[in-house]
Formats: C-alpha cells, structure tokens, sequence
C-alpha cells in the first residue's frame, strides 16, 4: 500500500510503500544502541541525501521505549567510551562546561570528570542507564526528555552526541537547542554512521545501520546540511576506527546476515581488535 512520507530533517515528501512493524519492539531498544533488528524501510531523501525510516515510531512510544528500556550491554558501552575519549581528550580543556546527549551509564563522563577535569552533565532517557552510572556520576545525570527548558542559554562548552542523532525523532529541532545551549564560541562534536563509508557500501542493505532503533542516517553531505541550515560551520571531520571485542564484532555479523550461526568466544579469548565500523567525528562551531 502507497503512503507518503516526509523526511524528518527537510521535510521533503517521498511516496513510499506502507511496511509492518515488526512485533515486541521493546525488546529492540536500548540505552547504547546494539543493533538488533535490520530493517528494510529506509529510503533516500533526494533533496538532503539523509536516509530515513518510513516506518519510525512517534516521539512519545520512542520516549516510552526507551525509558523502560534496560543497559544490558556494560562491555560495549565501556569500550565505545574509551574510543571516544581518545579523541575528546585532545579537545576538551579542564574546567570546559561539556554535556553529553544520550550518555547512557555515563562512562565516558566519569573519564573526562576522572582525568581531565571537565564540568559534565549528561542526558539520558533510561533510568536503569543512569542507576548503572557511578553513584557521583548518577547525580550529573538527568533523566529527561529533550525540551528547551531544560538548561539557560550559553550553559555549555561543548555538546557531544555519539550515535544518538540517528535515535532522534526531531533532529532540527535538537540541533536547534543546541544551538541555544552552547557559549558563544560552543562546538557540537558528533560521532554518526556513515551510510556510504566503505564498510556500510558494501553491506548494503545489511548493514545493521538500517536498524529498527534509528529514524534517520546520514553521510558526511547529509550532516553538513543538516548543522549548516542550523546555524553551525564545520571545523573537523574524519572517519576512525573502533576497538570491539571480538564477540561483539561477531554479533554485528550476525544481524547484518542471521543466517549466520551464532557464535561467542569464551571470555579470555574475546581480546579487542580494530573495527573499521564506518563511523564519523565532526566537529562543528557555533555561529552567531
Ligand atoms: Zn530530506
């Protein structure tokens, strides 16, 4: 059945066809994303090149779903955090007022309050995440939906997103308060899936970016764009490389090709090795 559908960062109406939902969707979402459910309703935006999901659910059941949501993947968030701050460590000075947006347990915050001495804040829709946080970090941690309300202008430094912008219904308008948010001279720093990366071409279709759990992907044009109209210049952008375990390597195989039998180490052999998971770093000023 044909239905039209709008794209959520240009608004840009693309008829489609009318895909069912998959059953027990709660299942599938969690606090740091571990794909679990690739997902064929994406479709292309010709007019801002983003890609997204025809069939997205609405704000209010993805709030839902993530409140209840449970952080059973400790392992990965860790080793993500760690990746991550490799590279903010270079930026972030002591004493920057910095705010993480879907900071799950908080892990990285604890290792910029820990070794660099950075004021944090982080916002996340799971309480389970935000209980698995350190008790001092749990306080820096705010269980809320985004609003405008939630902090006075010019209150941060930096706002750093890492795979988030994908899970958000409204992404303009979350750029927007982030706008509102930053100092003056206030950076975004965003960490996104890069559709057309070598490793996302080639799987296609079965890249687990295509995931039940995302409304929108984007590539390094679609992101420019969408920071751009904004009121955002970019200053850095890069692909990098990941460190997953070996297991969690596997998994993403497996839900990319579910034929696949499944298959995990034994913990003393589930070492770390270099993921090349087609990601992206992009920093971007605040203009006036
Ligand atoms: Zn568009």
């Amino acid at each position: 059945m044909k239905k039209t559908s709008s794209c959520p960062v240009c608004q840009h109406a693309i008829d489609t066809y009318k895909v069912s939902c998959p059953q027990n969707l709660e299942t599938h979402f969690s606090p740091r994303t571990r794909p679990s459910l690739v997902y064929q309703s994406f479709v292309l935006c010709p007019h801002c090149l983003t890609k997204f999901n025809t069939a997205a659910f609405s704000v209010n059941e993805q709030t839902k779903l993530y409140q209840k949501s449970e952080l059973v993947t400790l392992k990965e968030a860790e080793q993500a955090a760690q990746t991550y701050y490799h590279h903010l460590k270079k930026i972030c000075a002591p004493q920057l007022k910095f705010l993480e947006i879907g900071c799950s347990n908080g892990i990285l915050l604890q290792y910029l309050n820990d070794q660099e001495q950075i004021e944090i804040t982080g916002l996340e829709l799971s309480e389970d995440a935000r209980l698995k946080a350190r008790l001092d970090i749990q306080d820096r941690i705010l269980n809320e939906s985004l609003h405008s309300d939630l902090f006075p202008e010019a209150s941060f430094d930096i706002i750093f997103m890492a795979q988030t912008l994908e899970h958000l219904s409204n992404p303009n308008e979350v750029i927007q308060f982030c706008h509102y948010w930053l100092s003056p001279m206030g950076k975004i720093i965003l960490v996104t899936h890069d559709y057309n990366s070598p490793t996302n071409k080639i799987l296609g279709k079965k890249s687990p970016i295509y995931d039940v759990q995302h409304n929108q992907v984007f590539c390094a044009q679609s992101l420019d764009l969408l920071l751009e109209n904004n009121r955002f210049s970019k200053q850095e952008q890069r692909s990098f490389i990941n460190y997953y375990s070996v297991n969690y390597a596997l998994y993403l195989l497996k839900a990319s090709f579910p034929f696949l039998p499944k298959i995990s180490l034994p913990e003393f052999l589930d070492f770390k090795i270099p993921f090349i998971a087609g990601n992206l770093l992009s920093i971007y000023q605040k203009n006036s």
